[in-house]
């Protein structure tokens, strides 16, 4: 059966606008006659009068639109937030692998990084009228932000949180330091959770999970109290856990999960990526091997999605960057042949700005 679709646009950083309506409406104009279009998810650029007139446009169409709003990374850029503390005491570093993205991470049990969200939906999308908004960046750094962010934080705030727990910091710091096998061996749930064989990593694993959970939770029923559908960005089911993501968990407070399936991207949250980021650090451990990306896998990971109390709709690549995202027809229909044997609708990531001529017509 032919997809419906999601279209993803990336106006512009907070600051910068990347793009104006012209080139939004020249771009996906012939799109909107042709397919079926679900949604549109745009940001996150703050500028109201353009998000006003994406909004008629994409309203007078009768198509949803959700306004894409990262939060626990880019508000630092402008409002004063509180960074991670990497467990070596250091705070996070900024990575910036793709212009104008900021992929410094912020501490999610600070109240003040909360807040944060919801008074810049107060200030800059309140007056507006959407019918949802996505959040991104729901999670801990990866290990493509350094071994030591893999982790997440250790702040004090953090660490009490650990603490409370019972988790033996010492002992899991001593783990980190030597790269031991520990903190790979384990294997997946049927929910797609990874279960850790050594008791105290696995113990770390579910606290971080369950912080992001609340944190992520709480800001689901803060926007549901806004009238506001509530969809959410999460890596792709075999990472997601290594992230602080428990989808199930998750998908029990949003209406939708926007898994990115990213196999072409070599970037944060592209999948070979973030896996050779992470199995780096244990060279010669034969644990958590995977091919994260092969058809087998991603068969495994749609099976964990079929546990989602929320709608799913996957999230593939229609954009080709030189040196970031080597996608293009072929790979395209891959995709979607492969992942409309699950879903009904795909999300057309990251910036249908970006798609070329060959995938707009293989849509
Ligand atoms: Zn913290």
């Amino acid at each position: 059966m032919e997809p419906s679709y999601i279209l993803q646009i990336h106006s512009g950083s907070f600051q910068n606008a990347h793009t104006d309506f012209r080139q939004i409406k020249n771009k996906v104009e012939n799109i909107l006659t042709k397919k079926k279009i679900k949604a549109v998810i745009f940001g996150w650029h703050l500028n109201q009068s353009l998000n006003q007139s994406i909004l008629d446009f994409f309203h007078s169409k009768n198509i949803a639109c959700y306004f894409w709003l990262p939060v626990l990374s880019e508000i630092d850029l402008i409002k004063e937030s509180k960074t991670i503390t990497n467990y070596t005491g250091q705070k996070g570093q900024n990575v910036q692998v793709i212009e104008d993205e900021s992929f410094s991470f912020l501490c999610p049990t600070d109240l003040r990084n909360y807040n944060h969200v919801c008074d810049l939906y107060q200030e800059y999308i309140s007056k507006l009228d959407f019918d949802g908004i996505f959040l991104d960046k729901i999670r801990y750094p990866s290990f493509a932000n350094g071994y030591e962010e893999g982790f997440g934080c250790f702040c004090e705030s953090c660490e009490n949180e650990y603490k409370k727990y019972g988790i033996d910091l010492d002992y899991l710091k001593d783990l980190f330091m030597k790269h031991d096998d520990k903190l790979l061996d384990g294997q997946y749930d049927e929910y797609g959770r990874y279960i850790f064989k050594d008791a105290t990593v696995d113990l770390f694993y579910q606290t971080r999970a369950h912080i992001i959970t609340e944190f992520i939770g709480n800001l689901c029923d803060y926007f549901h109290s806004q009238d506001l559908k509530v969809g959410l960005d999460i890596y792709a089911p075999f990472f997601a856990y290594h992230c602080g993501q428990n989808i199930y968990e998750l998908s029990k407070k949003a209406d939708f999960l926007k898994p990115m399936f990213y196999r072409f991207t070599t970037a944060p949250a592209g999948m070979q990526y973030e896996y050779d980021a992470y199995k780096q650090y244990f060279k010669n451990s034969s644990y958590f091997d995977l091919a994260p990306i092969s058809l087998t896998s991603l068969e495994k990971q749609c099976h964990f999605l079929k546990k989602a109390k929320c709608d799913v709709y996957p999230g593939i690549e229609i954009n080709p960057i030189e040196h970031i995202c080597s996608t293009n027809k072929e790979r395209f229909i891959e995709n979607k042949t492969f992942f409309t044997k699950y879903f009904d609708s795909l999300v057309c990531c990251w910036n249908c700005l970006l798609m070329n001529k060959d995938i707009k017509e293989s849509l």
